[in-house]
């Protein structure tokens, strides 16, 4: 009998992501190909699916391709379409879904790549068995996928969640959705690294990165800062974590979260990152929640793409609610 995979893949602005997985998150086989976002997307679509063929081939004789995951920027979950991407040259509104289903009779679904990390943590990683819980990614920018009652919240137009642009001070950074003041100019990795350039003009500390240029400084490189002891590093840390703790216990409030899981490149710094930001949000919580929400990392598999595995984990996701009748599978694979 021939068993089930479906296909995960994570549309990033430099390289796409793709890979086969099994229903248990184990992932057969994954590769990346350049986006190439000066190109429209019918060409990505049509080089990811020469991609697919040649990653299932080896598998072909013994499983069966059963729908077509994809964690996207600016995605519509609804529409099944990808909307005025900043970061990828395709204007306007792309039907990324229907791009899919010309190739592949299969059920297709697109989400932002907070939501599959959300689902990805739900099926496969930290919040196996939980109902209620926030992921939050803190890559280039700051994304976060809010799952209540067991169900991914989309809400009236498909974009839920997008807790990165939440105003900190309306006076403040400049962002890239051409507001002032979001979350992620402040909680993110590029974040960071803005906050280590305030504090190296306000103060004349000694700091090892002082001799760092803007476009050379990194959220790694601020991490092994404040390993090595750096003040500086450390209070650009400290300063992080007050801003994103007081934002997730605003969040906390609206979902009344049994955990928030922080992914992605800043949430690698460990203890640096997650020991201020539990205090701050501690600090800020409203009382009746306090000390009951746990700050988590990343549970998913070591060895696979969690971004893949997420974006599988939604179609997964979907094929569970379409086998129980369920209602919002229809309208973006239809
Ligand atoms: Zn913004």
């Amino acid at each position: 009998m021939l068993s089930e995979v479906t296909v995960g893949i994570d549309v990033g602005g430099t390289n796409t992501a793709v890979g086969l997985v099994d229903r248990d998150g184990g992932c057969l086989v994954q590769a990346a190909i350049p986006t190439l976002p000066e190109r429209d997307a019918r060409s990505l679509v049509a080089r990811l699916s020469g991609k697919i063929g040649e990653l299932h081939r080896p598998f072909s004789e013994r499983s069966v391709i059963v729908g077509i995951g994809i964690g996207a920027p600016d995605a519509n979950y609804y529409r099944g379409t990808v909307e005025h991407p900043p970061n990828l040259n395709w204007p306007g509104v792309t039907p990324i879904v229907a791009l899919f289903r010309e190739r592949f009779d299969v059920p297709v679904v697109v989400t932002n790549d907070a939501n599959a990390a959300a689902l990805g943590e739900m099926l496969f990683g930290a919040a196996r068995g939980m109902r209620d819980f926030i992921v939050i990614t803190l890559g280039t920018g700051l994304g976060s996928g809010l799952v209540a009652n067991g169900e991914l919240i989309y809400g009236a137009d498909g974009f839920a969640g997008e807790l990165g642009h939440t105003v900190v001070d309306p006076h403040g950074r400049q962002c890239a959705c051409g507001q002032g003041g979001c979350l992620e100019t402040y909680a993110s990795a590029t974040g960071i690294c803005r906050t280590v350039f305030e504090l190296l003009c306000d103060s004349k500390d000694e700091s090892e990165l002082r001799d760092v240029t803007f476009n050379e400084l990194t959220a790694k490189r601020v991490s092994e800062a404040a390993l090595r002891g750096d003040a500086l590093a450390l209070a650009a840390f400290e300063f992080t974590g007050r801003i994103l703790g007081m934002k997730l216990a605003d969040a906390v409030v609206h979902t009344s979260p049994e955990a928030i899981i922080l992914v992605g490149g800043l949430a690698n710094a460990a203890d640096l990152i997650f020991a201020p930001t539990k205090r701050w949000m501690e600090e800020f919580l409203f009382p009746i929640f306090k000390g009951k929400v746990k700050l988590l990392p990343s549970g998913m598999p070591a060895g696979a793409d969690p971004a893949v595995l997420g974006a599988a984990a939604l179609i997964w996701a979907e094929l569970a609610k379409a086998r129980v009748g369920g209602g919002a599978t229809r309208r973006s694979t239809e």
